[in-house]
Formats: C-alpha cells, structure tokens, sequence
C-alpha cells in the first residue's frame, strides 16, 4: 500500500498525509497489530522481554506514530475532510484499546515475563503498570463478577454522557434578552459585541445573555446592575437540578446518585474498599488517608487568610462602593473593583517587554544553565504551516537528545489553548534507536508586519509550562515507550515539570534573560516588576479555599460512599463548605449538578490532583531559592531524577531522590502569599 502514514522512517511527511489515508493506514495498522498479537500470544514457547514484551512495544509505536500527525494535523490544520476521517477512526482505536485490554492471553504473558529474574527496574515497572491496568480492566475476574463489570461500565458510560446532555439542555435552555443597553452598563466592549451577537444569531432586537462561560463570567465580574447579577447567578448554579427557573427540567440528580453507587459497586469488584482507593491505584498518593489529610492540612492553614481577604472585600465594597452585605454574586464584581484599585496592573502594560525571539532565546538560556542542554533551530524540516519551526536539544558531549516543532501562532482552523503532545517516543533496543520528538503548540497573536508578535506575561508561563512538559518528554532516557517520558507517568505528579518551569517567569535573575523592551531592549522597571509581584498573590487565599472546597467534597462523595445511605451529596457539600468555605451559598445553590470534572470527565476522587501537582511544584523550585536560581546541583538532580526518568519508578522515590526528601506544603503557602 503506498501510504505515507506507513512509512515508518523519520519525520512525519506532512505535505503529503492526505485525508483519504487516514483510514486506510489505521485499518492496515489495526489488523497487523492484531495479526502480530495473535503470533505472539499463540507461540508454544515461554515468553521472554525480548520476544514478548520488546514486540509488543513495537506494535505499539507503529500505530501511536501513524496516528500521532494525524490527530496532530486535526488540532492545528483542521478541514472537513479531516475531520471526517479523524472520527471515522475514533471508534475503531477505541474497541482495540478494550480488545487488548481485555485479552487474557496477553494478561498471562505479562504475568510469565514479570516473574522472571534479569529484569532492570524500568523493565519491572513497565510489567507492573500493564499487569495493575489489565487488572483495572477486569480481566482477571471470575466469569461472573466480568460480566457484572461489563454491564456496570456500560451503563457509566451511558450516565456520563447523560450527565453531560442534561447540563448542555440546561445551560442552552436559558437566555435573557436585554433591550436598553444602560442595563448593562459595566460591560467591556468585548462582552457585549458577544451578546449583541447571540442576539443577532436569534433574530431578536438588541443584546441576548446567555449561561456560556464566556457570556456568564463578564456579567458577573463587570455588570453594575446588581438584581441582573443575581438573577444570571441563580439561572447558573441551579442549571440540570431541582431548583431554578428550569427546575426539574434536565435534572442531574438521579443521574449523580446511580453514578456514585455505580463506581462504587465497580471499585469493590476490584478489590477496592471505595472509588477513591481505585483511583489512587494509578496516583502517586499512596492512601486515602494521606489525601484527605494532605487536604485537611492545607484548609486549615488557608482558611484563616481567605476570611481576611473576604473582610477586605466587604469592608472595601462599603467605603468605596457604600455596599452592604456581600452575597455570591457581588463577589467576582467587587473583587474586579479591588483588584484595579490596589494594582492597577494590565497584562497590556507588559507586552511590549516579551517579545517572541527574545521570549525564546531567554527560555532556552535558562533551560541550557539549569540543565546543561543546547537548544538550536534546524531549518529545513518538513512542516504543516510556514510559520512553524523545528529545533533541537543536544546535551553537553554533542548527543542529540530529542527534537520539537514549535507552533506558535493562532490562526483559522487551529484549536485554541495551548500544548505538548508526543510525536514519536524514545525508543531504545537492539532493534531502534528512536530519539522522542515533541509538538509544542500555542495560540499568541500572529506577528504584524516586521514587528515580531508580543506576549503577554500570561503567554510567557504558558510557554514555560509547555516547554516544561515538552522536556519532560524529551530528555527522558527510558528505553520502553510505555514508561519513557511522559508515558506511565500518574496523573497527580505528570504537571510538576510544567509547574515548576513557570516558577522562572517571576523572578528577576531569569525575566532579565526572557525580557527587553522591543524598542529599546530596556529591562522591565522595578516599579513595575513591584506591582506584577504583588498582584500575583491577590486573593490567593480565597482561591486556595474554593480549589479546597471542589477538592474535598470530590473525594468526601467518593471515599465515603455507603451503600445503605446513598450518595448524600449535599450534606457532604455542606460539611465542607462549613469547614473551608468563606461564604455560605444561598440555599438554591445546585453547584454539583454541573460539575462535570467528576461526573462526567476524568477527574472522579481526582480533582485533588490539582493542588497535588502544586505543592510537588512549588517544593521543587524552594530547592532553588535555597540555593540559587540556577544552582547546577539543583538542576541536575532535577534532571537525572525527574526529567530523565519518566514512568520508570514511582513518582514519589523519584521525588524523594531529588529533593532529598518527601515534598511539604510550605512552599506552596508562602509562594500563594499565605502566611503559616
Ligand atoms: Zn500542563
């Protein structure tokens, strides 16, 4: 077949990957992986790494690297076409994924192979993770508690969506037409072009709000008309429940109970004393009891500040503003009203210091001091678009130890946000020497004539923490894709890198390399270096304890789950809210009918690991204010334990082997400005 996404050397040929391709490639793909397992798992002789696991790799990163331009060229270069054969492949990928996930013969060849002796570590924790992700999979269950597993997943999955099209029905249900453009006085310019638009879009006169994020949020940060706001609020926080102005109409709440007794039932199928022990089986948190008290922990040494911060408000919104009792919805309003009046601070203000070339040359000076790595680019590399570069990474002796593309601009037909994805992994044995390759890919603003384009501040931490990623992924020295680079690495602890990076954004020793006037190539003032500092920290306490209240309830619902009482959600949600929350909400408040990072998404007894990944972050760069920014001990053992390592050990004696020591949530409080 004369198929580019077969050709397995190299770089991907992007000017020639066709949509017509796609399925074709993948459909080989699917059939030779199948054909190559079969072989594998039929062979009368014992397996061994090297005839078993080795291949089974090898199967493995054929498809990944087909795969990856393709899903790569969707996000930043997307048609019809496509897209079309991007979803055409979807299912497909989806049912091999289970296929071989629950393929009993392949479990019992991971088991031969892991009982055996000569095994390095990276190669026991490839086997580890594969057999505790078959056991995960149920395949290991007797015939009976498989087929119970089988039905429940079914049926989550059907309940996820449903929790997902019920809060969609609801958000788009809801819609407020406004006539006088006084009523919405406060307004940016930008959020009522946006309502002017939604109410174009539906033939009606004048400025149409609407419950979409970016409709709900300036309403309630900017619109002066306070019996508005409340009335936006109430239509929100009651959206898909019992209460409200559509009250009962796509109501979540049977959904969110069936959901809870459902992974409850799952988790103890496997073993599991609740939902929250399943979902640490694959964290870098070792127990139940280290999550709660690790959050616990943090509550209690915020809590005190966040109720500081709440008096300022109030006490700000009666002097300036001659307010009276704050309630939810003044808070983001009076909150904005603050923040101007104390910092006066525009992420306009401090563009013009980071322009892109500047931005780029500075992020690798500093990557090449702590790391000891040269960055350089490489012209003449296929890419998909003329704006994209390509660049790579040798370290000290000259060895080339990976590659990136670098995708910096927004444009039409490019998902927005900003990311790392993989485009090859390493990919080490006697058979390959496959070095790991890295999309970078943001959205800034386009360049305009010879100026070069302009970051924001906000940019420039969003490119560090990218770059963050990307060297995680790229300097790894692992040999298995499966357990190189960012592969196999817990969801709780794969954000520290990225994190960390950022940390060199706000201090000057590094903003001095990253930064010029483009004009005149000047430093950012002092001054104005004072007032971006103390604006980092505003109401960082408040922030802590709404990330804690999400956090909290999370795990609460899903480690005490019983049976015999149902899911109890709103008498968890209340005792939490007494225990860390600021402002208690009104009574109608029906927040966790649409918080869909547990119900539906990814994040079930997970959403701690937001706060997981900052405190590991925040620890590890303490390291480097003990001892200097670009202290060369530092940054080495940051290097060889983290960044070098990938999946190959667990999270925490990687940690431990760089820091010395188990991470502590100090740093984090006083980089949050929270004093403990
Ligand atoms: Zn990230």
């Amino acid at each position: 077949m004369d198929n580019p996404l077969l050709e397995m050397s190299g770089l991907p040929p992007f000017s020639r990957i066709a949509p017509d391709q796609v399925e074709p490639a993948v459909d080989h793909l699917l059939a030779a992986c199948r054909t190559r397992i079969r072989e594998l798992t039929d062979r009368a002789a014992p397996p061994t790494w090297e005839s078993f696991i080795e291949p089974l790799e090898e199967v493995d990163d054929r498809l990944n690297r087909a795969w990856s331009p393709v899903g790569h060229l969707n996000a930043v270069m997307n048609s019809d076409e496509l897209r079309a054969a991007y979803n055409a492949c979807l299912p497909k990928l989806s049912e091999y994924g289970t296929e071989v996930g629950h393929n009993r013969a392949l479990f019992e060849g991971y088991r031969a192979v892991a009982s055996q002796e000569h095994l390095d570590a990276s190669q026991r924790k490839l086997l580890e993770n594969g057999l505790r992700d078959f056991h995960l999979s149920g395949v290991d269950l007797p015939e009976d508690k498989k087929a119970r597993y089988k039905e429940i997943s079914q049926e989550l999955s059907k309940l996820t969506s449903k929790f997902d099209e019920n809060l969609l029905d609801a958000t788009n249900a809801w819609s407020k037409q406004v006539q006088s453009e006084g009523a919405l006085a406060g307004l940016p310019d930008s959020a009522l072009a946006l309502a002017k638009q939604a109410a174009e879009e539906r033939g009606l006169e004048g400025w149409v709000l609407t419950l979409d994020f970016p409709s709900y949020l300036p309403v309630m940060t900017y619109a002066n008309d306070r019996e508005l706001r409340r009335e936006v609020y109430r239509a929100y926080c009651t959206r898909a429940s019992d209460q409200g102005p559509n009250a009962g109409d796509w109501d979540n709440t049977r959904v969110m109970d069936r959901i809870l007794q459902l992974r409850h039932e799952l988790a103890g199928l496997l073993d599991f004393a609740s939902y929250a022990e399943r979902s640490l089986a694959t964290k870098m948190a070792r127990t139940t009891d280290e999550v709660m008290g690790f959050l616990n922990d943090l509550a209690e040494r915020s809590v005190v500040q966040a109720r500081r911060e709440l008096d300022e408000l109030a006490q700000f919104a009666r002097e300036q503003h001659g307010h009276e009792g704050l309630e939810p919805w003044d808070l983001a309003y009076y909150s904005e009203k603050l923040r101007q009046h104390r910092h006066r601070i525009t992420q306009e203000e401090l563009r013009p210091y980071f322009p892109i070339p500047r931005v780029l040359d500075g992020m690798f000076a500093v990557v090449q001091r702590l790391f000891g790595i040269r960055i350089r680019e490489v012209q003449g590399v296929e890419t998909w678009h003329p704006t994209v570069r390509f660049f790579e990474i040798r370290d000290e002796a000259g060895g080339l130890r990976g590659q990136f593309y670098l995708d910096p601009y927004a444009r039409q037909k490019k998902r927005g946000g900003a990311w790392m994805d993989v485009c090859t992994n390493r990919f080490h044995t006697s058979r390959c020497d496959q070095i790991p390759v890295a999309y970078l890919v943001c959205n800034f603003t386009p360049p305009v004539g010879e100026r070069p384009s302009l970051l924001t501040h906000d940019e420039v931490q969003t490119l560090f923490h990218e770059f963050g990623h990307g060297l995680h992924h790229m300097l790894t020295k692992v040999d298995y894709p499966a357990v190189a680079g960012i592969s196999g690495v817990p969801w709780d602890a794969v954000e520290l890198p990225s994190q960390f990076m950022e940390n060199w954004c706000w201090e000057r020793e590094a903003l001095d390399l990253i930064s010029g006037h483009v004009d005149t190539g000047e430093p950012i003032p002092d001054e104005l270096y004072r007032r971006m500092r103390a604006a980092k920290n505003f109401q960082s306490g408040m922030q802590m304890v709404r990330q804690l209240e999400f956090a909290i309830f999370d795990f609460r619902l899903h480690r005490e789950y019983d049976p015999e009482r149902g899911g109890r959600i709103y008498e968890i949600l209340d005792q939490v809210r007494e225990q860390v929350a600021v402002m208690k909400p009104p009574a109608f408040n029906r927040f966790a009918h649409g918080f869909s990072h547990i119900f539906s998404g990814g994040y079930a007894a997970g959403y701690y690991s937001y706060k997981w990944a900052e405190v590991l972050s925040a620890d590890a760069f303490s390291l480097f204010e003990e001892r200097g920014l670009f202290d060369p001990d530092g940054g080495r053992a940051f290097r060889e334990n983290i960044l070098e390592r990938g999946g190959s050990a667990e999270a925490m004696d990687l940690y431990v082997g760089f820091r010395g020591r188990e991470p502590t949530i100090d740093a984090l409080l006083r980089h949050s400005g929270i004093a403990a």
